[in-house]
């Protein structure tokens, strides 16, 4: 069995694996869909090797074998992978903050007890059975694959709730902002805004619902200011995930309004303090989710309120990954989310 691995710096390999048997508390799933993520083309830009769990950590697929302990689960089932739930024996635990468990966090950049030699880019993949979320079963394998970073941006947008009536702006229109927009919308924004420098992903924001759309730099702060009486946003998701657009999320935020980043930067970003604290800005942060968020999401998309399959752009095989991951990381693709087939 293949799995792709990016293994250095602009480098994915293809490596032989064992077909994968289950620990007595794990699951194997056979993949039908991996999604490919910002972060695995972040991974693929830098230098050194991704870390082999999350590299491909966005999938569907059904059980096809499972340990004697676990018994949550049964084989046929159709799973999504998620972080596990909270360990109850880390010290975070201990000191009752079980939604910030040590152990989650590390399973989340794929390391300790809940890590996996390779990620989702693979036709079968052994997981602790709490990683395995039973998937809503109204969904399609495709958008039962982009559920992951789709219940990311409900977490995200479910800690912030903007408030009816509130002028909300997302910034950048990528997968994370595209899904964004739409919980922000179904949260029940007044207004919601997407700057975007790529007219396909403008338009796609559009189409999704967004109230205007506009390029970034001087054209947003016009339209912003036009729309607020130059107050700025009430609320402003950082979706863009490069460090020159922490700052500018605060640029459109109106005094006492909120920033939220999404969007993983990779790097330091260059702020100006003076303006935050002027601002009296409140900034939140958000990462992970919990099971219970995967599955009101899911809900979401069974019904329609929020659209997956307008995201999704491409299939293709695993042979195929490092093209997507050039094509992605040039700036000027035309894909949104593309999943790659193990199977193909
Ligand atoms: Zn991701
Ligand atoms: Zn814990």
């Amino acid at each position: 069995m293949l799995a792709a691995l990016i293994t250095d710096q602009e480098t994915v390999a293809l490596q032989e694996f064992d077909h994968p048997e289950p620990e007595p508390d794990q699951v194997v799933v056979d993949i039908s869909f991996c999604g490919v993520c910002g972060t695995d083309v972040h991974s693929y830009q830098s230098p050194g090797p991704a870390n082999p769990s999350t590299c491909g950590h966005e999938w569907v697929g059904h059980v096809s074998g499972k340990g004697a302990d676990v018994d949550r689960l049964s084989e046929g089932d159709r799973v999504v992978i998620a972080v596990p739930p909270s360990c109850g024996r880390c010290a975070a635990c201990h000191a009752g903050q079980m939604e910030k468990c040590q152990t989650v966090l590390l399973a989340t950049v794929g390391r300790g007890p809940f890590s996996t030699p390779h990620g989702g880019f693979a036709p079968h993949l052994a997981v602790h059975h709490g990683r395995a979320v039973l998937a809503n079963s109204a969904l399609t394998d495709e958008q039962a694959a982009q559920i992951e970073p789709a219940t990311i941006c409900f977490h995200a947008v479910r800690a912030t709730a903007p408030r009816l009536g509130d002028v909300a702006v997302i910034q950048g229109a990528g997968p994370i902002g595209l899904n964004t927009m739409q919980w922000v919308l179904a949260a029940g924004a007044g207004e919601v805004i997407v700057v975007e420098p790529a007219d396909a992903r403008r338009e796609l924001a559009k189409d999704l619902g967004a109230h205007a759309v506009v390029s970034p730099g001087e054209e947003a702060d016009a339209l912003i200011a036009e729309r607020t009486k130059g107050l700025g946003a009430d609320l402003v998701y950082e979706c863009a995930g490069i460090p020159a657009t922490v700052q500018s999320a605060v640029n459109m935020t109106r005094r006492g309004g909120r920033m939220c980043l999404i969007g993983l930067a990779i790097g330091d970003a260059s702020i100006s303090p003076g303006a935050w604290l002027m601002k009296e800005i409140k900034v939140s942060a958000a990462l992970g989710y919990t099971h219970e968020e995967f599955e009101m999401a899911m809900g979401y998309v069974a019904d329609g309120r929020v659209d997956l399959d307008a995201l999704h752009t491409a299939t293709v095989g695993l042979d195929k990954l490092e093209e997507v991951l050039i094509d992605l990381g040039s700036g000027s693709s035309t894909q949104t989310k593309v999943l790659i087939d193990p199977r193909v």
